[in-house]
């Protein structure tokens, strides 16, 4: 069966999308640590990160670098936090937290709740500067 991110990126379920290109595909985190939390994946479905072959791991983690900094372009932080677990959804994914300290990166810190119009809000202006780089 499909992983739900896989569908995601066909479109049968719907998400705030970042940015996207040939191999991957960047949308908001709907359970978000901070405001932008991103989620960077390669279209192709591997469920672990250690598995995807090094010509997309680079290509991936390439796309991942330029949507931090559109993330970090328009979201007040220090830094883009990135982390990989994978333990819930099986497909391979990059999380991009804007973080000014480290605990800001703790998962078992409560996560943020947005409206459906602020989280599109947030999508369309990491959007913009993703696409003004
Ligand atoms: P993990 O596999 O542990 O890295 O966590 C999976 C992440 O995917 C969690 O942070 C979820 O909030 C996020 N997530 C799960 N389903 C969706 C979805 N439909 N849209 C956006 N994010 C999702």
């Amino acid at each position: 069966m499909a992983s739900i991110f896989t569908r995601i990126v066909n479109g049968e379920i719907p998400s705030y999308k970042i940015a996207e290109s040939n191999e991957c595909y960047a949308f908001l985190d709907i359970n978000p640590l901070a405001k932008g939390h991103t989620l960077v994946i390669p279209k192709k479905e591997v469920d672990y990160m250690l598995d995807v072959d090094d010509e997309l791991y680079k290509t991936l983690f390439s796309f991942a670098k330029q949507v931090g900094h559109a993330i970090e372009s328009v979201v007040d932080c220090k830094r883009i936090g990135m982390i990989v677990f994978g333990l819930d959804v099986p497909h391979a994914h990059i999380h991009l937290i804007p973080i000014n300290k480290a605990s800001d990166m703790s998962f078992s810190s409560p996560k943020l709740s947005f409206s459906n119009k602020e989280f599109i809000e947030i999508a369309s202006t990491i959007r913009k500067a993703f696409e003004d780089q």
